[in-house]
């Protein structure tokens, strides 16, 4: 398989790892890494900043069409302003299920997804939650990762297992993108499903790799 058109999509629930495997396994293969998320975090700041409901489809949709969002890795641009760290805030994460849940901002953002691989040649490692569902359904291959509650919960936290309004936080977000109805998080049929809670990063990426012959 060549990496000129390689596309591997790596997708699972907050702190299971995807984002430091996905850009390392992306630099290993010499590719470019799409985070997907970043979209939608991009446009959650664009909706908040506007003072829109992100419960209010129709306002959100609006600000999201008129949104001009560069997503760089890692330097994303919201309408001239450098807005890498903010679009991670808390505020941020606690509003971004509930605008990444209209179906039409998933169509604009899909679609502005496809076109970022596009003029990056076509090859890459995306991570998100649809990206081997609905972003790249004919992905050359296509992973799910997970990992137990309490290990997602100290990742995302930085700290030891028990923090748990982290883990409260990261456990209402996956209920709210798993049980979304446009484009929940599923784990695709034809998907590798690797458990990360006794993995090291290396040994994941290594997995990967090794499943691409
Ligand atoms: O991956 P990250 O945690 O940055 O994603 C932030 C949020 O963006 C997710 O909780 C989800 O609501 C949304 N998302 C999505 N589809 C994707 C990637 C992210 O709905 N492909």
């Amino acid at each position: 398989m060549s990496s000129s058109d390689l596309i591997i999509a790596i997708d699972g629930p907050a702190g299971s790892g995807k984002s430091t495997v996905s850009r390392l396994t992306a630099e290993r293969l010499g590719v470019p890494h799409l985070d997907t998320g970043a979209f939608y975090r991009t446009a959650t700041l664009a909706v908040l900043e506007a003072g829109v409901d992100p419960e209010d489809a129709e306002a959100v949709v609006e600000v999201v069409h008129g949104t001009d969002m560069e997503i760089g890795d890692p330097t994303v641009i919201l309408d001239d302003r450098d807005v890498t760290s903010t679009i991670r805030s808390d505020t941020v994460s606690d509003n971004v299920s509930a605008v990444s849940a209209h179906p039409e901002v998933r169509v604009l953002l899909v679609d502005a997804q496809r076109r970022w691989a596009g003029e990056r040649g076509g090859a890459c490692v995306a991570e998100g939650r649809d990206t081997g569902s609905v972003v790249f359904p004919d992905a050359d291959l296509k992973i799910y990762l997970d990992a137990s509650p309490e290990v997602r919960a100290a990742r995302r936290s930085g700290e030891l297992p028990g923090v748990t309004d982290v883990g409260a936080a990261i456990e209402r977000r996956d209920r709210l993108d798993s049980s979304r109805t446009a484009s929940p998080l599923v784990i695709a049929d034809d998907a590798e499903v690797i458990d990360t809670t006794d993995l090291t990063i290396d040994e994941v990426v290594d997995r990967i790799l090794g499943l691409l012959g």
